[in-house]
């Protein structure tokens, strides 16, 4: 199949409540417009060098506003982000996924406030409870939100998490289970200036399972493109 049948496909099989986030890590810019071309509306990536790159091919240079056909385009981070690569980050993406620290929430409200931009934030929840794993632990996801809610431009608006890195989807459903019933009770606590709108789990393998357990934001990269090329 080719990249359109691949992303018509999958964006037809979505329940509507469900946004679709290309995982475009890897991915040639023109791999890419053919999946904007055909109904796909937000984009993610991994690496800010990467993305930098596929912002000059959309808008010309990094300093450049988005602007033409993609102008309204939400560009999501879904990677870990390294806080000397905040400053361009936030020129590049409009909602950042992977907020895990209360020093990467400064710096991103920060560099944000310098440019006069808004970035919407998720904060990421280690839910496999890896040592290894980036992300906050779940019992120290509210805490972390209570300290970073009012920091300026940046506005909370939901939990992104990987689960575990497990071949069979079934065996990551209880690591979504745990990131929707944290999500529902923060959302409980009706914080001033924080929104739990945004559940975003789920890759190309594990998609339909988070989505049982509550996603509204899939990330999905394979089922769209093939099989990653590192070559590059
Ligand atoms: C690569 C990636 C995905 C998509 O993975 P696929 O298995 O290719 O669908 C989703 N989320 C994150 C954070 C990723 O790095």
């Amino acid at each position: 199949m080719s990249i359109k049948d691949n992303v018509k496909s999958i964006i037809s099989s979505l329940p509507a409540n469900v946004k679709l986030v290309a995982a475009v890590k890897t991915r040639s810019t023109k791999e890419v417009y053919e999946a904007l071309e055909v109904g796909l509306k937000s984009i993610g990536h991994n690496y800010v060098q990467e993305a930098e790159a596929m912002y000059v091919d959309f808008y010309g240079s990094l300093d450049a506003a988005k602007s033409g056909l993609y102008s309204q385009l939400p560009w999501h981070c879904i990677g870990h982000l390294q806080k000397n690569k905040v400053k361009k980050a936030v020129k590049i993406f409009d909602i950042i996924e992977t907020v895990d620290s209360l020093s990467l929430a400064k710096e991103i409200s920060k560099r944000a406030s310098a440019i006069n931009k808004t970035i919407e934030i998720l904060i990421e929840v280690n839910s496999a409870r890896e040592e290894q794993k980036n992300g906050v632990m779940p019992e120290e996801t509210l805490e972390l939100i209570k300290k970073i809610k009012d920091l300026p431009n940046i506005k909370i608006k939901g939990l992104m998490t990987m689960g575990a890195f497990l071949s069979n989807p079934e065996s990551i459903r209880p690591y979504f289970k745990v990131t929707k019933k944290l999500f529902d009770s923060i959302a409980q606590e009706n914080i001033e200036n924080v929104s739990m709108q945004v559940l975003s789990m789920g890759m190309s393998d594990s998609y339909r399972v988070a989505i049982e357990e509550g996603a509204n934001v899939v990330r999905i990269g394979t089922k769209l493109f093939g099989l990653r090329n590192y070559k590059k």
